[in-house]
Protein backbone atom coordinates (compact mmCIF):
# COMPACT_ATOMS: atom_id res chain seq x y z
CA UNK A 1 0.00 0.00 0.00
CA UNK A 2 2.86 2.57 1.05
CA UNK A 3 4.79 1.54 -1.89
CA UNK A 4 2.18 2.29 -4.13
CA UNK A 5 0.95 5.73 -2.67
CA UNK A 6 4.85 6.27 -2.93
CA UNK A 7 5.10 5.36 -6.64
CA UNK A 8 2.32 7.28 -7.52
CA UNK A 9 3.36 10.53 -5.82
CA UNK A 10 7.17 10.09 -6.66
CA UNK A 11 7.19 8.14 -9.94
CA UNK A 12 10.65 6.03 -10.31
CA UNK A 13 11.98 5.63 -13.60
CA UNK A 14 14.96 3.61 -15.16
CA UNK A 15 18.36 5.18 -15.01
CA UNK A 16 18.65 3.63 -18.91
CA UNK A 17 15.26 3.50 -20.62
CA UNK A 18 12.84 5.31 -18.52
CA UNK A 19 10.72 2.42 -17.81
CA UNK A 20 8.92 3.18 -14.49
CA UNK A 21 9.91 0.78 -12.11
CA UNK A 22 9.70 0.29 -8.06
CA UNK A 23 10.79 3.59 -6.21
CA UNK A 24 13.43 1.45 -4.40
CA UNK A 25 15.17 0.35 -8.00
CA UNK A 26 17.54 1.94 -10.55
CA UNK A 27 17.11 -0.15 -13.33
CA UNK A 28 14.50 -2.12 -14.95
CA UNK A 29 14.80 -5.61 -14.86
CA UNK A 30 15.76 -5.43 -18.45
CA UNK A 31 18.43 -3.28 -18.28
CA UNK A 32 20.19 -4.77 -15.04
CA UNK A 33 19.78 -8.28 -16.47
CA UNK A 34 22.28 -6.88 -19.42
CA UNK A 35 24.78 -6.81 -17.16
CA UNK A 36 26.54 -10.08 -17.17
CA UNK A 37 29.35 -9.89 -15.25
CA UNK A 38 31.49 -11.26 -13.39
CA UNK A 39 33.97 -11.32 -16.67
CA UNK A 40 36.58 -13.60 -16.12
CA UNK A 41 39.24 -12.36 -18.57
CA UNK A 42 41.85 -10.69 -17.02
CA UNK A 43 43.64 -7.60 -17.79
CA UNK A 44 46.72 -6.07 -17.30
CA UNK A 45 48.39 -3.36 -15.50
CA UNK A 46 51.38 -2.09 -14.53
CA UNK A 47 52.69 -2.62 -10.73
CA UNK A 48 49.49 -4.79 -10.19
CA UNK A 49 49.59 -8.50 -10.27
CA UNK A 50 46.19 -9.46 -11.63
CA UNK A 51 42.73 -7.94 -12.51
CA UNK A 52 39.80 -7.84 -13.19
CA UNK A 53 36.47 -6.18 -13.68
CA UNK A 54 33.11 -6.92 -13.21
CA UNK A 55 31.89 -5.35 -16.66
CA UNK A 56 32.20 -3.12 -19.22
CA UNK A 57 32.21 0.26 -18.63
CA UNK A 58 28.79 0.89 -21.46
CA UNK A 59 25.25 1.01 -20.63
CA UNK A 60 23.73 0.89 -18.75
CA UNK A 61 26.63 0.01 -15.72
CA UNK A 62 28.16 3.00 -17.31
CA UNK A 63 24.80 5.08 -16.29
CA UNK A 64 24.53 3.40 -12.85
CA UNK A 65 27.82 4.22 -12.00
CA UNK A 66 27.57 7.94 -13.22
CA UNK A 67 24.10 8.37 -11.19
CA UNK A 68 25.99 7.44 -8.14
CA UNK A 69 29.44 9.37 -8.58
CA UNK A 70 27.68 12.41 -10.25
CA UNK A 71 24.10 12.75 -9.36
CA UNK A 72 23.44 12.45 -5.77
CA UNK A 73 22.42 8.43 -5.69
CA UNK A 74 24.92 7.22 -3.07
CA UNK A 75 21.79 4.01 -2.26
CA UNK A 76 23.23 2.78 -5.96
CA UNK A 77 26.16 1.81 -3.40
CA UNK A 78 24.42 -1.77 -2.35
CA UNK A 79 23.94 -2.57 -6.41
CA UNK A 80 27.26 -2.46 -6.65
CA UNK A 81 28.94 -3.88 -3.57
CA UNK A 82 26.64 -7.29 -4.95
CA UNK A 83 28.68 -7.00 -8.18
CA UNK A 84 31.83 -6.24 -6.03
CA UNK A 85 30.97 -9.74 -3.68
CA UNK A 86 30.22 -11.46 -6.76
CA UNK A 87 33.57 -10.62 -8.24
CA UNK A 88 35.30 -12.09 -5.15
CA UNK A 89 33.38 -15.17 -5.02
CA UNK A 90 34.35 -15.78 -8.32
CA UNK A 91 37.66 -15.20 -8.22
CA UNK A 92 38.46 -15.79 -4.51
CA UNK A 93 41.51 -13.82 -3.94
CA UNK A 94 44.41 -15.06 -1.50
CA UNK A 95 44.00 -11.82 0.44
CA UNK A 96 40.99 -10.48 2.87
CA UNK A 97 42.35 -6.97 3.00
CA UNK A 98 40.54 -4.36 0.13
CA UNK A 99 42.47 -1.00 -0.14
CA UNK A 100 40.26 1.50 -1.73
CA UNK A 101 41.52 3.86 -4.86
CA UNK A 102 40.47 7.24 -2.72
CA UNK A 103 38.58 9.97 -3.59
CA UNK A 104 40.06 13.43 -3.69
CA UNK A 105 39.35 15.74 -0.94
CA UNK A 106 37.27 17.87 -3.99
CA UNK A 107 34.93 15.06 -5.36
CA UNK A 108 34.42 14.39 -1.62
CA UNK A 109 33.99 17.99 -0.64
CA UNK A 110 30.81 17.67 -3.68
CA UNK A 111 29.65 14.65 -3.22
CA UNK A 112 29.09 14.49 0.37
CA UNK A 113 30.61 11.02 0.51
CA UNK A 114 33.90 8.77 -0.66
CA UNK A 115 32.41 6.70 -3.48
CA UNK A 116 35.32 3.61 -2.96
CA UNK A 117 34.66 3.61 0.63
CA UNK A 118 30.68 3.21 0.93
CA UNK A 119 30.61 0.59 -1.53
CA UNK A 120 33.53 -1.24 0.80
CA UNK A 121 31.77 -0.70 3.88
CA UNK A 122 28.62 -2.40 2.44
CA UNK A 123 30.73 -5.37 1.37
CA UNK A 124 31.78 -5.69 4.77
CA UNK A 125 28.62 -5.79 6.10
CA UNK A 126 28.50 -9.12 3.89
CA UNK A 127 31.70 -10.93 4.02
CA UNK A 128 34.63 -10.78 6.65
CA UNK A 129 36.97 -8.69 4.66
CA UNK A 130 38.94 -5.57 6.36
CA UNK A 131 38.75 -2.45 4.72
CA UNK A 132 42.02 -0.79 4.89
CA UNK A 133 42.11 2.99 3.89
CA UNK A 134 45.79 3.50 3.81
CA UNK A 135 45.72 5.33 0.35
CA UNK A 136 45.31 9.44 -0.04
CA UNK A 137 45.53 11.92 -2.73
CA UNK A 138 48.58 14.76 -1.95
CA UNK A 139 46.90 18.56 -3.02
CA UNK A 140 44.42 19.39 -6.29
CA UNK A 141 44.07 17.29 -9.25
CA UNK A 142 41.81 17.34 -11.93
CA UNK A 143 39.38 14.39 -12.48
CA UNK A 144 40.29 12.19 -14.85
CA UNK A 145 37.00 12.26 -16.32
CA UNK A 146 37.68 15.26 -17.61
CA UNK A 147 40.81 14.93 -19.14
CA UNK A 148 42.05 13.52 -22.49
CA UNK A 149 43.56 9.81 -22.31
CA UNK A 150 46.92 11.11 -22.78
CA UNK A 151 46.92 13.37 -20.09
CA UNK A 152 45.60 11.32 -17.65
CA UNK A 153 49.08 9.48 -16.45
CA UNK A 154 50.51 12.59 -15.59
CA UNK A 155 48.10 14.18 -14.12
CA UNK A 156 47.75 10.85 -11.35
CA UNK A 157 51.89 10.68 -11.15
CA UNK A 158 52.90 10.88 -7.79
CA UNK A 159 49.49 12.06 -6.05
CA UNK A 160 49.10 9.43 -4.08
CA UNK A 161 50.57 8.55 -1.06
CA UNK A 162 50.42 5.77 1.66
CA UNK A 163 48.91 7.72 5.60
CA UNK A 164 51.08 4.56 6.97
CA UNK A 165 51.92 1.14 6.46
CA UNK A 166 49.90 -1.27 4.49
CA UNK A 167 48.27 -4.04 6.77
CA UNK A 168 49.06 -6.57 4.65
CA UNK A 169 51.38 -7.71 1.87
CA UNK A 170 48.67 -9.04 0.01
CA UNK A 171 45.77 -7.22 -0.92
CA UNK A 172 42.98 -6.28 -3.22
CA UNK A 173 42.66 -3.04 -5.15
CA UNK A 174 39.88 -1.48 -5.61
CA UNK A 175 37.85 1.20 -7.73
CA UNK A 176 34.85 1.25 -9.18
CA UNK A 177 36.05 2.36 -12.91
CA UNK A 178 38.80 1.31 -14.75
CA UNK A 179 39.34 3.15 -18.21
CA UNK A 180 43.07 3.98 -19.08
CA UNK A 181 44.70 2.07 -15.59
CA UNK A 182 46.53 5.03 -14.93
CA UNK A 183 45.38 5.63 -11.55
CA UNK A 184 44.89 2.02 -10.14
CA UNK A 185 48.72 1.70 -11.36
CA UNK A 186 49.98 4.83 -9.14
CA UNK A 187 48.44 3.87 -6.20
CA UNK A 188 49.53 -0.27 -7.15
CA UNK A 189 52.81 1.21 -7.23
CA UNK A 190 52.87 3.24 -4.20
CA UNK A 191 51.80 0.32 -2.14
CA UNK A 192 54.25 -1.70 -3.59
CA UNK A 193 56.64 1.11 -2.62
CA UNK A 194 54.81 0.40 0.43
CA UNK A 195 56.03 -3.46 0.78
CA UNK A 196 52.48 -4.63 -0.50
CA UNK A 197 53.94 -7.97 -2.63
CA UNK A 198 50.72 -9.33 -4.40
CA UNK A 199 48.02 -6.84 -5.36
CA UNK A 200 44.86 -7.86 -7.19
CA UNK A 201 42.44 -5.18 -8.62
CA UNK A 202 39.40 -5.41 -9.13
CA UNK A 203 36.98 -2.86 -10.73
CA UNK A 204 33.35 -3.00 -10.96
CA UNK A 205 33.11 -0.95 -14.55
CA UNK A 206 36.19 -1.26 -17.45
CA UNK A 207 39.21 -3.54 -18.47
CA UNK A 208 41.80 -1.43 -19.88
CA UNK A 209 41.89 -1.74 -23.81
ZN1 LIG B 1 15.60 0.02 -18.23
Amino acid sequence: MMKKLISHFFPNHCLVCEKEIDPAQYLCADCLGSIKGPIMTPFELKFVDSAFSYWKYESPLKELIRAYKFEDRPGIASLLSEMLFEMINTFSPAADVIVPVPTSIQAFVKRGFDTNLRILRRLSKTIDIRIDNVLTIAGKSIPQSRLKMEDRFQNVKDKFYLKRSPRSTSVILFDDVVTTGATASQCARVLKEGGVKEITLLAIAGGKK
